[in-house]
């Protein structure tokens, strides 16, 4: 029997196998990049490759942390690597992307915490690509002063940080990280430039209840964080957190109720929603609207 949780029918999907899917995979392979796509197993990514839809993971496989939820393998990390800036821009200009979302792993090891090479690559980026909007997915820069500044300076245009949890899951889920930092980092983003759209999300399912939840979502809106997104958590492995429950389509649909209701910009919430998951389509059309 599989010690995982069998999941329920919503949360099933289909295996990739569209040619695009094969292309965006040879595409990553040949320029080394490294995608949140298959390090975190996605369910989505059958969909998402099919559409040339990744999100890039820079700074290296290993991470610095050793979050509860997450399949990242956790470790010291190699080097920097000077080339990935050009890397990563020339895999943007090839998949003729109009979006691309940029993520990390968590650099405590560096006295900027990766700020500097995050700018590098929106840098690199721009000048390869300049219609492709940015959007980055960024560590939470704990005890590095003058790092976020750094990043924003660099003028991405969706700051995403994800809160992951409400706080009284913090010290069990995501531990090394402080839920006030994290909500300060995004009004602080703010602050420093107003033309940069914020944006957080949540997982569901690891026993938070409704009100937490809808506090989280008013301590965001009170950092004037624009987009939210919350979806079902999947445990990559035995050895990480249980899944509390599985949130039925029907809860989904009332958290995006409620979200819509306090304000923000753009909510995405439903079972396999994940921080990149249709960023590229919900950028799209909200920069039309
Ligand atoms: Fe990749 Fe995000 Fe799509 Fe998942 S939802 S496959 S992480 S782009
Ligand atoms: Fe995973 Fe990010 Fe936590 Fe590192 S900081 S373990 S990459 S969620």
């Amino acid at each position: 029997d599989n010690p995982i949780q069998r999941k329920p029918a919503w949360i099933r999907v289909k295996a990739p196998n569209h040619p695009v899917y094969h292309e965006t995979r040879a595409l990553m392979r040949e320029a080394k990049l490294v995608t949140v796509c298959e390090e975190a197993a996605c369910p989505n990514i059958g969909e998402c490759w099919s559409q040339r839809h990744a999100t890039m993971m820079i700074m290296g496989e290993i991470c610095t942390r050793a979050c509860a939820f997450c399949n990242v393998t956790t470790g010291q990390p190699a080097p920097l690597a000077a080339d990935e800036p050009a890397r990563v821009a020339e895999a943007v200009a090839r998949l003729g992307l109009q979006h691309v979302v940029i993520t990390s792993v968590d650099r405590d090891d560096l006295d900027d915490g990766g700020a500097a090479h995050f700018a590098a690559v929106i840098g690199a980026i721009r000048a390869a690509a300049p219609s492709t909007t940015i959007e980055i997915l960024t560590p939470d820069f704990l005890r590095k002063p003058g790092a976020l500044e750094v990043v924003v300076a660099a003028r991405p245009d969706v700051f995403n940080h994800n809160l992951e949890t409400v706080p009284r899951l913090y010290p069990s889920i995501r531990p090394g990280a402080r839920y006030y930092q994290s909500l300060r980092l995004l009004d602080r983003v703010k602050q420093l430039d107003p033309s940069i759209f914020t944006k957080s999300g949540l997982m569901a399912g690891l026993g938070e209840d409704r009100g937490e939840v809808g506090q989280v979502m008013d301590d965001l809106r009170i950092a004037d964080v624009d987009f939210l997104t919350i979806g079902q958590y999947l445990q990559p492995t035995v050895k990480h957190a249980a899944v509390d429950r599985f949130v039925t389509p029907d809860e989904f649909a009332d958290l995006a109720a409620m979200a819509r209701a306090k304000g923000f910009l753009m909510v995405s919430a439903t079972p396999l929603t994940r921080s990149s998951y249709h960023a590229d389509a919900d950028f799209a059309a909200l920069r039309e609207a």
